[in-house]
């Protein structure tokens, strides 16, 4: 019988077959020094690649790596949240299957976490390399963060981090469909700690961060986090009406001291255009929100599983099929309804359909 694992790497791979067998080389012997049982979950996001030929030929040599293949490919941070629903360890670690994350940081994350962390947060120490103009947006952009919602995200933190049992219940117990990790990993709380590393420069193939991208995630952390931006056009439909009615009483005096007079075309379309570009402007932001609302009732799964090797059957469902067999446990087409979970969890002890591993 297989020990149950204390610490689990949860890796999200989108065509990493390249940059796999470096991974593996670098981490095996970091998590065996530990002197804990341990897993690695891997999580093939539909890669075009090798990536999952890669992973099963590890798995043959050591079955202590586990492989989550899901259906398509569901952007990394669904698949991330996919290997935080099959790790069983008591403290989980997410770490890019790239090689960007250095793994001798992992030590120092678990000595934190014996010590009485609940989560460690890996902070990146320099980003020399992003230029001026993103490091400065990236400050702003966690300062605004900071003022609209009310979680703490700190600035410079990735998915790289420990994170303790209780957290990752609570993690998986969250339903939105709209993942945005900085803020779902700050939202339970719980005893924080950071610790700074440099990140390694990408072992092969590209990143996916183009600046639209980035800006589209900014947003996406906003609306998912704040409701400020819809709230703010009560205060701002105020301000206008206001301004309209100080205009009024501006235009009443001057007709009524000056006589009257027919005033400008230029202001009137100014005002006009203001008005409208305002109007526009509440209506997009009132989508953006509408558009997450509309995907979040419509309650589909978070992610497809097709196959999975060596993990036991995520929450939700009971019994579990029998899970450390070399061979391989199908679960076919299996979502995970993260939308059956919507309802709190009780912690510290996690729900009993879970906790298969212990
Ligand atoms: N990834 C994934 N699905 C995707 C894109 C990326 O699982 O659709 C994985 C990728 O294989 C890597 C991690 O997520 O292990 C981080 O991806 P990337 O290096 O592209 O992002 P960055 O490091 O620039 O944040
Ligand atoms: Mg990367």
């Amino acid at each position: 019988m297989v020990e149950a694992p204390v610490i689990s790497l949860v890796a999200p791979a989108y065509n990493e077959a390249r940059n796999l067998p470096e991974l593996l080389a670098s981490v095996v012997p970091v998590l065996e020094s530990l002197g804990e049982p341990w897993e690695i979950v891997f999580v093939d996001d539909g890669s075009r690649d090798d990536t999952i030929g890669c992973l099963l030929a590890a798995r043959s040599q050591e079955p202590r790596i586990k492989v989550v293949s899901l259906a398509r490919n569901f952007g990394k941070d669904v698949a991330l949240s996919a290997g935080l629903r099959h790790a069983r360890g008591r403290a989980v670690i997410p770490i890019d299957s790239d090689g960007q994350h250095p793994p001798e940081l992992i030590p120092q994350m678990v000595a934190r976490w014996r010590a009485g962390a609940d989560m460690v947060v890996g902070v990146r120490s320099k980003r020399a390399e992003e230029g001026l103009v993103r490091r400065t947006l990236a400050r702003s952009y966690y300062g605004l963060m900071r003022r609209m919602t009310n979680v703490e995200i700190p600035p410079n933190a990735g998915d790289y981090r420990l994170i303790d049992r209780k957290i990752v219940d609570v993690i998986n117990e969250m339903p939105e469909r709209c993942r945005f990790m900085k803020g779902i990993f700050a939202w339970p709380g719980f005893k924080t700690e950071f610790i700074e590393f440099q990140a390694n420069v990408r072992g092969g193939g590209r990143s996916r961060w183009s600046l639209f991208k980035l800006w589209r995630f900014a947003l996406d952390g906003l609306f998912s986090f704040s409701t400020v931006p819809l709230k703010i056009w009560t205060y701002i439909g105020g301000l206008a009406a206001m301004g309209a009615f100080v205009y009024l009483l501006i235009t009443l005096a001057q007709t009524l001291i000056f006589g009257v007079d027919v005033p400008g075309y230029a202001s009137l379309l100014i005002v006009t255009l203001f008005l409208g570009g305002l109007l526009l402007l509440s209506n997009g932001i009132q989508g953006e929100y509408l558009a997450r609302i509309f995907e979040e009732v419509k309650g589909r799964p978070l992610f497809v599983v097709s196959r999975t090797w060596g993990v036991d059957e995520p929450a939700v469902r009971a019994p579990a099929v029998s899970s450390a067999s070399a061979a391989a446990s199908e679960a076919a087409a299996s979502p995970v309804a993260a939308a059956t979970a919507a309802t709190a969890a009780p912690l510290p002890s996690p729900p009993p359909s879970r906790d298969v591993a212990s």
